[in-house]
């Protein structure tokens, strides 16, 4: 059965409420931005005229509660800054101190949220790092520069793994079928995604994941262990749910932290979610006595997955070319070129991330990141920029290849995920008309990714040499810093 049969029969067997309850998939903002069906549009953007008018705003009712999309609201690179420049004070000592608190939706001054824009490359890992180290003093900064290298690892770990994420799609379709052939964990399904399982906190995560599209650390470990032990539901359509609803949706760190969550990824070794610590660390919001599983046994699978070489990126080519600008890169003009491009064009794959609906919000908030990092490339370049519709990228990216008179496009590497296999797809559809595809990694994963091949703390072992090797002053020298 094609992917085509599943997804259809997943939405007459889910009519997902978290999703159908939200507002259209293309409301008139990025209706505007997408129309001209599959062809590249007619809303060409040349450099400083473009329209910044993407700022994502969703309201939801969720029972008696009103939601409201606060913590990223702009999916542009100057909010992200100012994410960035807010959070810094607290990203020493206060966040290794607290990091673990989640005080809820309104609270979030513990961590950064800035996930959805590190994982749209609007910030970059290396000026988080550098910003951090500015700030504070390498002692004081290491648990946060030790959570932005788990990133780094998750990324470089499935680029060895790329079997790891063709089994966890194929693991989605194939929990569709079972489901749609089991009433009870259907109901279950159903119950968890609409937030009427009775268990209040992860009602409450329900609620709050689908409403803002976030959730703290803490709560998505504490979620995802829930949804595999106490609800017994498969942990790939977890992950799926996450995927579809989480602003900072991300192939390597949401489908790896799944399976750590369940023994998948260190083997045998689990993680459960306890009434003592949801209590202590939710700040006594909530206390699920008597409502948790006790036990979480690790789960098995019948593949192993064997380490594999880094596929080899591109060099970046010398004449005329074309930058294709996708959601796994969103600011270019951050030295990943040494060249000027003559077009940018701009794509999302965001639809790609399950065969079920993606939540409005990520949506919206994808083709937003893309649209502005367009903006900026080609105000950058002083280049004619412009975004398309997703649904055929050969026939856009022929299309704009031929106005352009390019025989040459470059685009920054995609890791694993449905935009590198968007750019499988259609390398030979160009190499047939003539048209190289060239994908270029950034230094900072060239350098940090040979170290992902096992466990993290082989990678986090490098980080002092990393950080130097990448020219970021970890200021171990410097006597005199402030502190968090
Ligand atoms: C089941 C599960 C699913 C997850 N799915 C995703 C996902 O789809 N996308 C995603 O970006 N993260 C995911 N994470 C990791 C982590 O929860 C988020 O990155 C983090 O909560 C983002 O919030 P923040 O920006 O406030 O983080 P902060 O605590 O402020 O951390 C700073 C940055 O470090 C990185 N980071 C922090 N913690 C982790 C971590 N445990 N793993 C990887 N990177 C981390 C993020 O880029 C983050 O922006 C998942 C974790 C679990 C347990």
């Amino acid at each position: 059965m094609g992917i085509a049969d599943q997804s259809s029969l997943a939405e007459t067997v889910f009519p997902d409420p978290s999703v159908s309850a939200l507002p259209d998939r293309q409301s008139p903002r990025t209706a505007g931005l997408l129309r001209g069906g599959h062809a590249v549009t007619d809303a060409v953007i040349r450099g400083e005229n473009f329209e910044q008018t993407f700022a994502v705003v969703a309201r939801r009712d969720a029972g008696n509660r009103t939601f409201q999309v606060t913590a990223p609201a702009t999916a542009d690179r100057r909010t992200a800054q100012d994410f960035l420049e807010r959070f810094l004070p607290n990203a020493g000592r206060h966040y290794s101190e607290n990091r673990n608190f989640d005080f809820g939706p309104d609270d979030r001054s513990n961590v950064s949220v800035l996930s959805p824009y590190v994982r749209h490359r609007m910030l970059l890992e290396s000026e988080l790092l550098q910003a951090v180290l500015r700030e504070h003093p390498y002692g004081d900064a290491q648990k946060f520069i030790d959570e932005v290298f788990w990133r780094t690892y998750f990324k470089g770990w499935l680029e060895h793994h790329p079997g790891v994420w063709t089994h966890y799609v194929a693991g989605v379709s194939r929990a569709v079928r079972q489901l749609n052939e089991d009433q009870p964990a259907c109901d279950r399904y159903n119950e968890a995604v609409s937030a009427r399982t009775g268990i209040d906190c992860f009602d409450a995560w329900v609620d709050e994941l689908t409403s803002t599209g976030y959730l703290h650390n803490h709560a998505r470990m504490w979620f995802a262990s829930i949804w595999v032990y106490t609800l017994k539901l498969p942990w790939q359509l977890g992950a799926d749910f996450f995927l579809r609803n989480l602003l900072d949706g991300d192939p390597a760190s949401n489908t790896l932290g799944w399976r750590w969550v369940c023994g998948l990824h260190t083997r045998g070794k689990t993680y459960l979610a306890r009434v003592s610590n949801i209590t202590n660390f939710s700040n006594y919001r909530f206390n699920p006595r008597g409502q948790l599983a006790t036990s979480a046994p690790p789960l098995s699978e019948d593949t192993t997955a064997q380490p594999m070489p880094l596929r080899t990126a591109d060099v970046e080519p010398r004449g005329r070319f074309g930058l294709l600008l996708t959601e796994e890169d969103c600011a270019p003009e951050q030295s990943l070129l040494q060249g000027t491009p003559e077009a940018v064009l701009g794509l999302s794959a965001v639809r790609d991330r399950s065969i079920l609906p993606v939540s409005p919000v990520v949506f919206e908030f994808s083709v937003a990141a893309v649209a502005d990092g367009v903006q900026r490339a080609a105000a950058h370049w002083g280049a004619e920029g412009e975004c398309a519709d997703d649904s055929d990228w050969a026939e856009t990216l022929l299309a704009w290849c031929r106005r352009h008179e390019l025989n040459q496009v470059v685009t920054a590497w995609a890791p694993v995920g449905p935009v590198a296999a968007r750019l499988d797809a259609v390398e030979d559809r160009l190499a047939k008309n003539d048209i190289k595809l060239f994908r270029l990694r950034r230094d900072y994963d060239e350098q940090a990714w040979p170290h992902a091949a096992k466990g993290y703390f082989k990678l986090k072992r490098q980080v002092p040499e990393l950080l130097a090797a990448l020219g970021i002053d970890t200021g171990v020298d410097k006597p005199l810093r402030r502190t968090g």
